[in-house]
This record gives structure tokens, C-alpha cells and sequence, in this order.
């Protein structure tokens, strides 16, 4: 069926997250179609939550701290409180590991923290632009999963995004070629760590993603949908993608 994430970044105000939000229910409302799932900032989630209450729109959260107890970690969010209001979680997005410093532990034991909160996480992977050319690209992808699914039960719901980070933001999105030949070497591993489970796993391509190179992302073997920042921010840009990306499903 596939599936569809927007992340809104730091972008909206509570007032034109709501607004949003609606606008993309009210759109996409009676239409059959992949599983949309919109991350808005934190203050937007409960009234995000409320405003697509009864719509076919998930609601994920685009970050979490790993901490399983309450307690003195001023200015962080749990996953226990994330599980009244979203089903999905964002967990080592590149732009926190690279402007917040995260490791791939802290990402897994964020990873490990969701699941058991019951919120399925959308773990990103991807290499920086100086590792695919010089030909790490498979390797650090490979690290990156090793590292950040350790531990997790074989059953676990998961969604896997690759995001080269330099197609992130840049206009420059992956060749369906780089990004399908990506997506079969994740598949080789998900099977090698998690078996027959990890067939059930949806893997997105995520970077520079739109509604006029969706169709080619989506009717690539191993790519199931995709995730989507800048062009999330607009209701129209974004149900159009949408669409497209239901009539050229594989
Ligand atoms: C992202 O935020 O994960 C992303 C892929 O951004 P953009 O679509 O703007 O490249």
C-alpha cells in the first residue's frame, strides 16, 4: 500500500500547524491511497492529533529522548509521553546526528525506547556525500543499521527511511538507480538481522523529495514511500505528491 511521511521540521506555528494539517485532511479525505504520516513540531502534536482524529493521517513525532524513567532530563520528551499522541516516531535523523551530535547508540536505545512505548519508529540511515564518492556508501549504511537496530525483537514494527544527506534539503535528490540499489543492500541486511520478519519492514527514500519525482521513487522494486520535508509544508504540493505516489505504485 505504501507509506508517506511529511516532516515539518522546525516549521509552523501551533496556529498554522493546525491549519496545515487540516487542509491535507480535508484533501486527501475519501481518497484511496498510501498511509500518510505527518510529523509536526512537538507544541503542534496534541492539536495535530486532535485535528486529524478520525482522518486516514498518522501522527509522528520528530524526535524523542531515549530515558525510559521520568526525571530530571530538563527539556526532553519520553517516548511514554509521545504514546497518547503519535503512532510513529523519527529516530537518527541526519540533521540530529550531525548538528546534535548523536551517536549511533544514543539512536538505538532511542529505537529500543519507542517500541516499548508501542510507537513504531522511522529509523533514517544514509551516507554523507564524501563517503559515496569514495565507495563507503554500503558500508556505512550497514554500520548505521547494525548499530541502531541492536537488540530489538525480530517482530518489532519498524520503518527504515534512507536519506543520503546530501540530498537532503539540496534539491538534489538520488537517481532512482542510487537510491533502489540502496534500498536492496538494506533489504540484504534487514534479512541477515531480523530474517523472514524483514520483509514486512516499509523503506522509504527520503531527499528532495516531490510530487514530480515521487512516481519514479515509488515504482522502484524496494522502495515502499517515501519521506518528505520541504515539500510537506505545502497541503497542495503534498496531497499532489500523494496522488502520484498512488497511481504509480508498483
Ligand atoms: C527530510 O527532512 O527527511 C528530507 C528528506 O527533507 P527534504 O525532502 O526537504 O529533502
Amino acid at each position: 500500500m505504501g507509506l508517506i511521511v511529511g516532516n515539518w521540521k522546525m516549521n509552523t506555528t501551533v496556529t498554522s500547524a493546525i491549519m496545515l494539517a487540516n487542509a491535507v485532511k480535508v484533501q486527501i479525505e475519501g481518497q484511496f491511497g498510501p498511509e500518510v504520516v505527518v510529523c509536526p513540531p512537538y507544541v503542534s502534536l496534541y492539536s495535530v492529533s486532535e485535528t486529524l482524529r478520525g482522518s486516514r493521517i498518522s501522527v509522528g513525532a520528530q524526535n524523542m529522548h531515549s530515558e525510559t524513567n521520568n526525571g530530571a532530563f530538563t527539556g526532553e520528551i519520553s517516548a511514554e509521553m509521545l504514546a497518547q499522541i503519535c503512532q510513529y516516531v523519527i529516530v537518527g535523523h541526519s540533521e540530529r546526528r550531525t548538528y546534535f551530535s548523536e551517536t549511533d547508540l544514543f539512536i538505538n536505545l532511542k529505537l529500543l525506547a519507542a517500541l516499548s512505548a508501542g510507537i513504531t519508529p522511522i529509523l533514517c540511515v544514509g551516507e554523507k556525500r564524501e563517503d559515496r564518492d569514495s565507495g563507503r556508501a554500503h558500508d556505512i549504511v550497514s554500520s548505521q543499521l547494525d548499530a541502531n537496530l541492536n537488540g530489538m525483537d525480530l517482530d518489532s514494527k519498524i520503518v527504515v527511511a534512507y536519506e543520503p544527506v546530501w540530498a537532503i534539503g539540496t534539491g538534489q535528490s538520488a537517481s532512482p538507480e542510487i537510491a533502489q540499489d540502496m534500498m536492496f543492500h538494506i533489504r540484504e541486511i534487514l534479512a541477515d538481522l531480523l530474517g523472514n520478519q524483514s520483509e514486512a519492514i516499509p523503506l522509504l527514500y527520503g531527499g528532495s523529495v516531490n510530487e514530480d519525482n515521487i512516481g519514479v521513487y515509488v515504482s522502484q522494486a524496494d522502495i515502499d514511500g517515501a519521506l518528505v520535508g520541504g515539500a510537506s509544508l505545502n497541503a497542495g504540493a503534498f496531497c499532489r505528491l500523494i496522488a502520484n505516489a498512488s497511481r504509480t505504485e508498483r
